[in-house]
């Protein structure tokens, strides 16, 4: 078969299935309104969940670094790219979730891909929850440790995998509040049967931090736990992007060594640097935007419960209503879309298959109001969800 045939052949593949993806230029905004083709619509897709993408204050912060540090970092960490700022951020960083060390990293998805890779042996195995998300799931694929993934959100099943015999070490993978259901993992139990075999966990807090946890500290401060690994991303709450990864000394030194997106690609610019950090202080001071989130999420519950609406136990920002097949859930988002509401139809292989869903994000940015106008134009096509 020619390059181009097995191209074109994926590509029908994925329009047969209603799969196909595409991307839509947004002409600004980011918060709680979005524009495109000249037209705005309210966001119910992003996951800025607290408004900071828009804050003044990051914005300020990123402007004035730029003009100290200019826009690029030069470098890597190991050569140019670590600067004082990126320092003082990481001590903060640590300081604020209890841990010795914290390392800056691009993204979330190159800092689960580094820290797998850093950390993972043949003889090893990685048990991780079916639902993680591809950053993590894709890293585990091609670790030459062994993958099993548990029940989502079920120690029960993660203890009959701990109990089989293994050479190597066990690190256990979860995310603190999962990405595409919202639903929170039970980190205390999870932890302590991996401790209890000797191994290691790593939780994934990209949709937690910020959100949940005194002062926005995140799923495993709220539920009382310190994993051995912590990731947070910073494109969530944070309002920014980039990721940092939470550790004791000797790992963190141990992945100075051997986490090669650190070693072998630039470091995050000096500037974005400091819009974090503007960020990490709004984060501390936002229990206000966090109680505004929590009553925006519980607007919208109690009006989607009434309306007969399929809600999942998501208590959180991320309210998915799952659809079903591929085709209703991109005609419902398109009907949202005709009137003004930005919402995104999330399909397989994203989700499982036969589980497409409109993935709808609350943010302490919308305004009352808004939820009524997403209750009642969910309203008006509501038969579509609750058949
Ligand atoms: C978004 C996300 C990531 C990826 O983080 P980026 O910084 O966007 O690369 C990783 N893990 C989870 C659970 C996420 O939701």
């Amino acid at each position: 078969m020619s390059w181009n045939a097995r191209i074109e052949i994926a590509l029908d593949q994925r329009r047969q299935a209603s799969a196909f993806r595409r991307r839509q230029p947004n002409a600004g905004g980011n918060g709680r309104w979005l524009a495109h083709d000249g037209r705005r619509y309210l966001n119910f897709s992003g996951n800025d969940y607290l408004g900071l993408s828009q804050h003044a204050d990051l914005i300020a912060a990123w402007q004035q670094g730029a003009a100290r540090f200019g826009v690029g970092s030069g470098g890597s960490g190991h050569v140019t790219g670590f600067s004082a700022t990126h320092q003082q951020f990481e001590a903060q960083l640590a300081e604020w979730q209890g841990y010795r060390r914290a390392l800056l990293f691009i993204s979330g998805f190159a800092a689960n891909q580094a820290l797998l890779a850093a950390m993972l042996q043949a003889e090893d195995r990685i048990l991780a929850d079916k639902l993680s998300h591809a950053s993590l799931l894709e890293a585990a694929v091609h670790s030459p440790a062994q993958l099993r993934r548990f029940a989502h959100n079920n120690p029960e099943s993660l203890r009959r995998l701990l109990n089989t015999p293994t050479q190597g070490e066990t690190l256990v993978v979860t995310e603190g509040v999962f990405s595409m259901d919202g639903d929170a993992a039970p980190l205390a139990a999870l932890h302590r049967l991996t401790r209890e075999h000797g191994g290691w966990l790593m939780v994934d807090d990209a949709h937690g931090v910020g959100v949940v946890g005194e002062k926005g500290r995140g799923s495993c401060w709220q539920q009382g736990i310190r994993p051995e690994l912590l990731v947070l991303t910073f494109g969530k709450a944070f309002g920014c992007s980039g990721a940092a990864v939470l550790c004791d000394e000797a790992t963190a030194d141990y992945l100075l060594q051997f986490a090669r997106h650190l070693i072998y690609s630039t470091a995050m610019p000096a500037a974005q640097v400091c819009a974090l950090q503007a960020s990490l202080t709004c984060i501390q001071q936002a229990d206000d935007l966090r109680d505004k989130l929590a009553a925006n999420v519980a607007r919208f519950r109690a009006g989607a419960g009434q309306m007969g609406l399929r809600l999942t136990t998501s208590s959180g920002a991320i309210q998915p209503l799952i659809v079903g097949d591929n085709q209703s859930a991109l005609t419902l988002a398109q009907r949202l879309r005709e009137q003004g509401l930005w919402v995104s139809a999330i399909r397989p292989p994203t989700v499982p298959p036969g589980s497409a869903r409109l993935r709808l994000t609350i943010t302490a940015a919308h305004q009352p109001e808004d939820i009524d106008i997403l209750l009642e134009t969910l309203n008006g096509c509501s038969h579509r969800i609750s058949e």
